[in-house]
């Protein structure tokens, strides 16, 4: 058994070459691009894939992310326990429907449903899925509604900010709806009211304001919106629906801004989305819609799938899923009730407070945001300051420690604007956070000392995208 490290290295991006040490049965190497004829011993094929994994990111020092990257121990078991679960197998794993409802459940009482038991929603991949689901319901309501009226349905258009995440382009792409963007500016970085009843007329079918701007962590006005389309209503008998991209804020408003009225408690929200795998604090693919009561979800959008004998009425994209996220979900629900969720969001929102309120006093910066809705923030560097550098630029002298903090334009009309910004998540303690600062201050120290602008050659491979 030899291995030649002149043949391995010719043949680099063809095969993967197999350390001497793993190769249980002397192979060399393992085609990169086609099934090898005979396999490997799992030890080996473990060590491969294992070994390629340690040049990904750091998941902890992820201080772009919204998603989830720690759970507890138990939790981890249980994920395993339950990896071979398929959400779909209703009648197969009656016990995991039963408390994906009870999770609905959960979730239609934390968003203030007036009657929880009427409600009805389903579990997603993400709040991707979820929006495509919430989106479709309105346009297909909409429809029923023209038709009615012996109306056209030939041009729907749905009304958001321009800070919209990117699923709501792609829902208005695929389900051929026109999107009406309201750009956000200096003034207001949100969609505003007066934007909204300006944007909106018969063709309609939803607006939807986001808790939780991805870009900066603001909520977006629900309760003000939903006012002016109630006045809206009351002049032209146009009676237009609010779907919440709560993708975020689904699970941080109710424990840390309860008073917000954001939720079921307005009539005209219809539907609300969240990502379990965002503030929801599991692993990813899990998201959550809801509508306030059955009748929002037109029948004919709805299947059913065996069910104990019966049959259970689902809706999705997917057919088949995993079922573990769910369960995960549920563990999060018994182990930290509305006590726990409140003091890891809690713990978020004062280590994004600490770090807006150090960073904001850095020489460079000012801050866009500092944790007060979402417990993310941002920051952009003063127009005045040494343009030798630019955030883009820290952002990569950070990476060099493992940091992983974006740097991006902000949306139509702002675009001129580049910001940086940290989602704080569970696992991401005050000691980290103080760690971060001292690599944050030695990054700018030597920004600042630069004679020559940052080598852009450098930064050609960009170690993430926005
Ligand atoms: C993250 C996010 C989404 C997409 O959610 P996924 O769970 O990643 O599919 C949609 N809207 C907003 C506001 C988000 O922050």
């Amino acid at each position: 058994m030899s291995w030649r490290p002149d043949r391995h290295m010719k043949k680099a991006s063809e095969e993967v070459a197999i350390n001497p040490l793993f190769a249980r049965r002397g192979e060399e190497s393992v085609p990169r691009y086609r099934l090898s004829e005979e396999g490997l011993l799992p030890e080996t094929a473990y060590q491969i894939v294992h070994d390629e994994l340690t040049l990904d990111g750091s998941a902890r020092l992820n201080l772009a992310t919204f998603v989830g990257t720690w759970m507890e121990p138990e939790a981890q078991k249980l994920y395993v326990e339950a990896a071979n679960k398929n959400i779909i197998d209703k009648d197969e794993y009656p016990e995991t429907a039963a408390i994906e409802e009870r999770c609905l459940k959960i979730l239609a009482n934390l968003w203030n449903a007036p009657d929880p038991a009427n409600s009805i929603g389903v579990s997603t991949t993400g709040s991707s899925e979820a929006c495509m689901l919430g989106g479709l319901a309105l346009k297909r309501r909409w429809q029923l509604s023209r038709r009615q009226q012996g109306k056209s349905t030939d041009h729907p258009n749905i009304v958001f900010s321009s800070a919209v995440q990117v699923v709501w382009e792609k829902f208005a792409n695929y389900f051929e709806v026109e999107p009406r963007y309201v750009n956000i500016t200096p003034e207001h970085p949100y969609l505003t009211p007066e934007g909204v009843i300006k944007a909106v007329d018969e063709n309609t079918i939803g607006v939807v304001p986001i808790l939780g701007v991805t870009y900066t962590g603001s909520y977006e006005p629900v309760e003000a919106i939903a006012q002016a389309l109630d006045d809206l209503e009351k002049r032209t008998g146009l009676s237009i629906p609010i779907h919440v991209d709560a993708a975020s804020g689904g699970f941080v408003a109710p424990f840390l801004q309860p008073d917000l009225v954001w939720d079921f408690r307005l009539p005209r929200v219809h539907s609300i989305n969240t990502s379990g795998h965002k503030y929801g604090l599991v692993y990813p693919g899990l998201g959550w819609v809801l509508w306030r009561d059955k009748t929002l979800l037109p029948e004919e959008l709805i299947f059913n799938v065996s069910y104990l004998g019966g049959s259970m009425p689902t809706f999705g994209l997917n057919f088949s899923r995993p079922g573990a996220q769910v369960l995960l979900q549920y563990y999060n629900f018994l182990r930290l009730g509305r006590q726990g969720y409140y003091t890891v969001q809690k713990t978020c929102q004062n280590v994004a407070h600490f770090l807006a309120q150090e960073i904001g006093a850095m020489e460079p910066f000012e801050l866009v945001t500092d944790g007060s809705d979402l417990p993310v923030f941002a920051w952009r560097k003063r127009p005045e300051e040494n343009p030798l550098w630019s955030l883009e630029d820290l952002s990569f002298v950070l990476r060099e420690r493992g940091w992983q903090v974006p740097a991006y334009p902000l949306p139509p009309t702002m675009q001129d604007v580049t910001i940086m910004r940290i989602v704080v998540r569970n696992s991401f303690s005050m000691d980290m956070a103080q760690l971060f600062l001292d690599d944050l201050n030695r990054a700018v120290a030597y920004l600042q000392g630069l004679d020559h602008p940052f080598p852009q050659a450098l930064r050609q491979h960009k170690p993430f995208h926005h």
